[in-house]
């Protein structure tokens, strides 16, 4: 990466961190193998480095969402040798073939994706390999426990024939960034009477898992034979409720700034950005900092977003702008160049992305995977 590439803003990613991460959380889940979840090109951390930190650091799978990210990483080098990968969300008519060609495990919910992935199995000359998802109450994919039984039948008829391998079964938490929410055990008593009635019909699945990063934290018993965390490994914590991330020895992974490209003197009384939604109290300093709604810098931070410049938190003045926004500096004139660091490990001295989240009224896991791509992504390879 080229320094006037990155003149203007940057979001470093600290591998070594990430590393670190993914060995803390496979400290808190011994018994269980690990999912690098890497989908939304990593969170907004780039996907290939972070896969490849994950593996160094012990994962054993990688799980995307759509199957193009999936055989994006592949193509990158991640065979079946080194990953095995896993994506889940499947339209009619995806790239089913090219899928079973590459060794994916799909998920299937439904009649209709079980059939797609026979058909491609059929096609190649390869079963597929099919992970069913049971919906054991999220309320969003999966097989509902009333058609579990028929599609149960459907898999096996389709392994008898040597179309498909069921190498798992799995489900997705609802509210386990809430600890004691009153959904979580129920939740887990139908995933294990699923995957009972499964395995009694004959199902011989590799692996049974149901734990997003808070279920690693927090729920030992949700574990079974593999997590999947996400935003754990990139550093941040789900929830604020679950705690922070260094109360689980876990590092932020990215520090987002960019370079002040203006500095100047405007008197009292002068309105600031779009709509002047904020005026000078008095004669003052503006910094200019050049990221917008366009670099994915959330327009609901108007007014409220910190910035850490020269050693004091500022908060952005007016509106959000799609390339640009606006600090009140308070008089203080630091030189045109100076960094403005937006979030964070924050241990020395910059907000973190959390308190980016709430100053949006959002969550971390949408500052940082919002990031857009005009903003370069600078990988520091730390000490493993
Ligand atoms: C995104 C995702 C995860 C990871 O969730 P985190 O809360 O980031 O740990 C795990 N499983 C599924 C199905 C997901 O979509």
């Amino acid at each position: 990466m080229s320094d006037s590439a990155t003149a203007r803003a940057r979001a470093e990613i600290d591998l070594g961190a990430v590393r670190a991460n993914v060995r803390t959380l496979r400290a808190l889940a011994p018994g269980a193998a690990f999912m690098a979840v890497v989908k939304a090109d990593g969170y907004g951390h780039g996907m290939v480095p972070i896969a490849r930190a994950a593996l160094d650091a012990g994962a054993t799978w990688l799980g995307t969402a759509t199957p193009e990210e999936a055989l994006e990483l592949r193509a990158a080098g991640f065979g079946p040798d080194r990953a095995r990968i896993m994506c889940w969300l499947w339209a009619p008519g995806g790239p089913w073939r090219e899928a079973v060609d590459a060794g994916l495990d799909m998920s299937v919910s439904g009649p209709r994706a079980l059939r797609e992935a026979a058909e491609a199995a059929r096609v190649v000359g390869v079963p597929a390999r099919v992970q069913l998802k049971s919906d054991t109450g999220l309320g969003r994919g999966g097989c509902q426990p009333a058609q579990w039984p028929a599609l149960i039948a459907e898999a096996l008829r389709a392994e008898r024939a040597g179309l498909v391998r069921v190498t798992g079964i799995w489900s997705h938490l609802a509210c386990a960034d809430e600890p004691g929410h009153p959904s979580i055990a129920p939740q887990l008593a139908r995933f294990r009477d699923m995957v009972r009635y499964a395995e009694q019909q004959g199902a011989r699945p590799e692996v049974r898992h149901i734990a997003n990063s808070p279920a690693t934290l927090t729920l030992p018993e949700a574990h079974f034979d593999l997590v999947r965390p996400g935003i754990a490994m990139y550093g941040l914590s789900p929830s604020p409720e679950i705690g922070a991330p260094a109360d689980f020895g876990l590092r932020p992974a990215m520090r987002l700034s960019a370079s002040m490209v203006l500095v100047k003197q405007v008197p009292g009384g002068h309105g600031v950005s779009y709509g002047h939604t904020y005026v000078t109290p008095g004669e003052t300093t503006l910094g200019l900092v050049p990221l917008g709604y366009g670099d994915g810098i959330p327009r609901h931070a108007s007014g409220t977003g910190p910035v850490l410049v020269g050693g004091k938190w500022r908060t952005i003045a007016g509106r959000v702008a799609m390339d640009q926004f606006v600090v009140d500096l308070g008089g203080e004139e630091p030189p045109e160049g100076t960094e403005a660091v937006l979030f964070g490990a924050g241990d020395r001295g910059e907000p973190t992305a959390e308190d980016w989240a709430q100053a949006a009224g959002t969550i971390a896991y949408e500052i940082v995977t919002r990031i857009g791509a005009r903003v370069p992504r600078v990988h520091l390879d730390g000490t493993p």
